[in-house]
């Protein structure tokens, strides 16, 4: 994880900085292994800054999982999941009644290959060409702690970063091995949509897919060893966004233990204990594992220039450099935040410490994330049990979405904002479940980050009727009971003489 010091090793103290310089004549100033969010981003910021750069990637297209078997292809099918669960609703908008056909798996499969083809031109070798960063596909791995080799040939660089991303894992469970499985690297390309869906996992990915394959037809059962779903984030808010599933027909075994698997030939079988300690067999004819990722460091000679890795990933300081200091490692690969946003940031941390020779440190603060369940559910800085866990004394301010015009006026009525503030009143984080959620949040990205005053918020004119109003509401929230105190009412009586209230209910 980004953030643990590695501890300095014999070699790491020979090779400083003066030494790499003196004497030696690299092929390349940066060398980048993985050509994803993390690779991409420092290739074209240290090409452009005018670094000779060398892009290794395994695969013959650049993008890496974000692209290809992660964010687009899932934001893709999620929106089609998404219209498809509308027409089938057209009568809750005043429309008349949708007979909708069977869901072709095929055409939803096509269509999501024409996003990722439109976005690769993008991340083309070409436009990479074009930055000034040379591009090279085939498989790469250390010979010394300057040098790659690939195909035979050596490559040196004066820095390295090893980009090389995360990759489903699939745990040790009793039969798992023997029974064909999909994970997010096959779920995209199915030829036909599967006729029920066991989802081993119950995180941002497994709730995603089970949301979205249930929506287009199939028969969905989500198991987790965990007591809610969306295991990072407020019970709160993980159990509204499980109530909708469920309202839709999702159904879910949490507290349960996976005991077996197996493949009877006909159908695939989760042998699971449930909470009661009851025995139940679920049965599929596809089963998701979306249990966790392992970071991508298998054949890269890591072990041969002493770069250290644990289980979660490499480790890196909070320059995001390894114990190789001019070697860096970022991305899902480092083991910290697996966000393609994340892996972007990091790659800037490199090229700031890399090239600019910055003693640039990530800062997680306020990483922002979201899950795009619909509703959508996105948060930024500490929730209740990440501020309560750091001894925070909290107060939270909510805002429900039944309460915003626009909200209602779209037939989105689940979900609130949730502000957290400190003891002083200091927003600490914000949770948001509801309609754009994932936008809504970019508020508060740049609040938080800029140190804007709640106060500015709530004094900002937003634009009527929009859902994003709730920020301002619920701010609003915290300074009202201020404002509209007995306090200030008395004072003003004192002070400009009003007369006080010209109405009054009358007590039933
Ligand atoms: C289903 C799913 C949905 C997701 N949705 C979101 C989302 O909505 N928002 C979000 O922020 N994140 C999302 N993520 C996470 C996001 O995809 C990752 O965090 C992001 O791709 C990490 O970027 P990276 O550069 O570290 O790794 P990658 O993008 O995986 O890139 C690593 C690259 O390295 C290459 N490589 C690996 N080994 C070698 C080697 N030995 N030699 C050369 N090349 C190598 C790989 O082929 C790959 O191209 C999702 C992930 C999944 C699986």
């Amino acid at each position: 994880m980004a953030g643990t010091e590695p501890r300095p090793t014999k070699s790491m103290d020979k090779t400083t900085e003066l030494e790499m310089n003196m004497g030696h004549n690299f092929d390349f100033d940066m060398g980048i292994i993985g050509g994803g969010a993390a690779g991409l981003t420092v290739a074209s910021g240290a090409a452009q800054l005018g670094a000779k750069t060398l892009l290794i990637e395994k695969e013959q297209e650049l993008g890496g999982d974000c692209l290809h078997f992660g964010c687009v292809p899932s934001k893709t099918l999620i929106k089609s999941a998404h219209v498809y669960h509308l027409m089938k609703h057209a009568t809750d908008y005043g429309l008349p009644a949708v007979q909708v056909s069977p869901v072709d798996f095929q055409q939803v499969s096509a269509r999501i290959r024409g996003v990722i083809a439109t976005i690769q031109e993008h991340d083309s070798e070409e436009r990479f060409c074009g930055l000034g960063a040379q591009v090279k596909f085939g498989t790469a791995r250390f010979t010394d702690e300057h040098t790659v080799t690939m195909d035979g040939k050596p490559h040196s660089a004066k820095h390295w970063v090893i980009a090389t991303g995360s990759s489903p894992i699939a745990p040790p469970i009793p039969g798992l091995v023997d029974t064909p499985f999909i994970t997010n690297k096959e779920i995209f390309y199915l030829d036909h949509l599967p006729p029920a869906m066991i989802v081993l996992g119950a995180g941002p990915i497994g709730i995603e897919m089970a949301q979205a394959f249930n929506r287009l037809g199939t028969r969905v059962v989500v198991v987790d060893r965990a007591d809610q779903i969306l295991g990072k984030e407020d019970k709160i808010m993980a159990d509204a966004v499980m109530a909708v599933m469920a309202a839709e027909g999702v159904d879910f075994q949490l507290e349960a233990a996976i005991t077996s698997v197996r493949d009877t030939g006909k159908v695939k079988e989760v042998d699971i204990t449930d909470q009661q300690g009851a025995a139940h067999t679920l049965q599929a004819d596809t089963i998701l594992v979306a249990m966790g990722r392992g970071a991508n460091v298998d054949g890269l000679g890591l072990d041969h220039i002493g770069v250290t890795f644990n289980g979660r990933g490499i480790a890196v300081d909070q320059r995001l450099r390894t114990n190789h200091k001019h070697i860096f490692a970022a991305g899902d690969v480092n083991g910290g935040f697996q966000f393609t946003h994340a892996a972007g940031y990091e790659g800037g941390i490199v090229v700031s410490n890399a090239i600019f020779h910055l003693p640039r440190k990530a800062d997680y603060t306020y990483l922002p994330w979201c899950t795009y369940t619909d509703p959508e559910l996105a948060s930024i800085g500490m929730n209740q049990k990440t501020a309560e866990a750091a001894g925070i004394q909290t107060r939270i301010w909510e805002e429900e979405f039944k309460d915003n015009d626009r909200s209602l006026a779209e037939g989105e009525k689940i979900g609130r904002i949730r502000l957290i503030v400190d003891e002083k009143e200091k927003p600490v984080g914000v949770q948001i479940l509801g309609p754009r959620a994932g936008d809504l949040i970019s508020e508060w990205v740049a609040a938080l980050n800029g140190n804007v005053k709640l106060s500015t918020i709530a004094g900002a004119i937003h634009p009527y009727p929009t859902i994003g109003e709730i920020n301002k509401k619920v701010v609003g929230s915290l300074f009202a009971p201020k404002i509209f105190s007995d306090k200030i009412r008395k004072g003003l009586k004192f002070f400009f003489n009003l007369k006080g209230r010209a109405c009054t209910l009358a007590e039933n």
